[in-house]
């Protein structure tokens, strides 16, 4: 694992160890954490070598959205106040109880790098929610949690105006074909959340996968996403059937998904044509 110091009070984990990509924000009086991965040694090893690093303590863990890779590491969080989106709590609830039963966690294990980084894992669920927007304010800096949907309908930013830095989580997957699969994932209301990432001040984005960046390759992917909206809606409105729609979409071209994923690129456009033609 290696700790990235983005920045003056911005940490981040950024290189796969934890699978999702995870944040610190450093506050005058506390530390806020985003997202906690799905390896839970590392993830206990983050908070306290910024905790160590700057004399102050965690105090909330923000979830921008329900996949394993992004809260299985709650645990290392329970003494925090937890906060996501309703939807993102909903989800949770659900997946609780019917997906991450033990049979299916160490089913979760076998699929893991190392299963030892799943060992003793308990859901810590959110223990505050939000409908749309949360705002934390702590001395002149703030940290706002935002949702958009695009990813999962759950899927919040969360971004610190004063640092200049955005956490966007699985709205993003830097140069990498994303993951658009997810049963509330919605391509129309990823073009509106990559639009507003955008419009923002930022100087660093963080993606939910691959590397920190500028706003180079959130364009890209916009490029790509409304290309490849408008073709699946034109050719829907001539009549083509969706077989041939999707095989124009596949011809579109941009970044593969990353290795062992290769099923990503079909599914996810598959998905976007049926909330498209619906
Ligand atoms: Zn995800």
């Amino acid at each position: 694992m290696s700790i990235e110091k983005v920045k003056e009070n911005v940490y981040a984990i950024t290189d796969g160890s934890t699978r999702g990509n995870v944040t610190a924000y450093v506050l005058p009086t506390q530390i806020v954490f985003v997202d906690s991965g799905m390896n839970i040694p590392l993830i206990k090893e983050f908070r306290k070598h910024v905790e160590q690093e700057t004399g102050k303590k965690a105090s909330i863990l923000f979830i921008t959205h329900e996949h394993g890779d992004h809260v299985f590491g709650n645990q290392a969080f329970e003494d925090c106040e937890i906060i996501t989106s309703e939807f993102t709590h909903k989800e949770m609830l659900v997946s609780k109880e019917k997906n991450w039963s033990p049979e299916a966690i160490e089913e979760w294990k076998k699929n893991a790098d190392d299963p030892s980084t799943l060992d003793g894992l308990k859901i810590a669920l959110a223990t505050k929610t939000f409908a749309d927007e949360y705002e934390l304010v702590d001395g002149d800096v703030k940290v706002i949690a935002k949702r958009t949907g695009g990813h999962t309908e759950g899927s919040s930013y969360i971004y610190c105006p004063n640092y200049n830095v955005l956490f966007a989580g699985d709205n993003l997957f830097n140069r990498q074909f994303p993951w658009g699969g997810p049963p509330s994932a919605n391509p129309i209301k990823w073009i509106e959340a990559l639009k507003e990432y955008l419009s923002l001040d930022i100087e660093h984005y963080i993606p939910g996968h691959g590397q920190i960046s500028d706003k180079e390759p959130i364009d890209e992917f916009l490029v790509y996403l409304e290309n490849v909206t408008s073709l699946i809606k034109e050719q829907i409105a001539t009549g083509k059937s969706e077989e041939e729609i999707l095989e124009q979409a596949e011809k579109i071209e941009y970044y593969p998904p990353r290795e062992g994923r290769e099923q990503w690129k079909n599914a996810t456009l598959k998905k976007w044509y049926d909330v498209l033609s619906t």
